[in-house]
């Protein structure tokens, strides 16, 4: 007889690799191992085998399914916006000229408008009394007037800036 064969060799395998030993081995099988010298090793390797398999899988992180598939959606939905950001942000820029242009075309009629309407109240009004003094106010009117569509286009234009680039995102 081959002194490292057994013939329980393969049960006392299966049973330390299932985990079933020594509790749910029947006797016999387990009196047998405790006098076989081939039989203990494979228990005591297999036993040593399996715990290290059972540390390794419980040292694994493995990300549950959910995750997965809510972070490759979250990759997906970030690429679609990064392939659609590119012609927006385009877009926006044109947007953006256009809206400066029209702001600017707007301020120039509203000014000159703005100026001639002031003009017309000022030489009425000094027809009746008080030339000198308001013309020089109307004067200062004009230049408030022009100093608050300044300030009301400047406005205009940096919200306008700030919605572009925060609508960017
Ligand atoms: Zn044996």
């Amino acid at each position: 007889m081959n002194p490292f064969e057994c013939e329980f060799e393969s049960d006392a395998l299966a049973a330390a690799l299932q985990s079933r030993f020594p509790e749910r081995v029947d006797a016999d099988l387990r009196a047998h191992v405790a006098g076989c010298a081939i039989c203990s090793d494979v228990v005591a390797i297999a036993g040593a085998v399996d715990d290290a398999r059972e540390e390794l899988r419980e040292r694994a992180v493995v990300p549950d399914s959910g995750r997965v598939w809510w972070l490759a959606q979250v990759r997906a939905r970030r690429e679609a916006a990064e392939a659609a950001g590119r012609p927006i942000t385009a877009a926006q820029i044109i947007a953006f000229a256009c809206a400066v242009g029209v702001l600017g075309a707007c301020f120039g009629a509203t000014s000159t408008r703005f100026q001639s309407a002031l003009g017309w109240i000022a030489s009425s009004v000094a027809a009746i009394d008080a030339k000198a003094v308001l013309v020089s106010a109307m004067g200062m009117l004009v230049q408030h007037g022009a100093l608050f569509l300044a300030m009301a286009v400047v406005f205009f234009l940096v919200s306008t800036a700030v919605y572009l680039a925060v609508g960017r995102d």
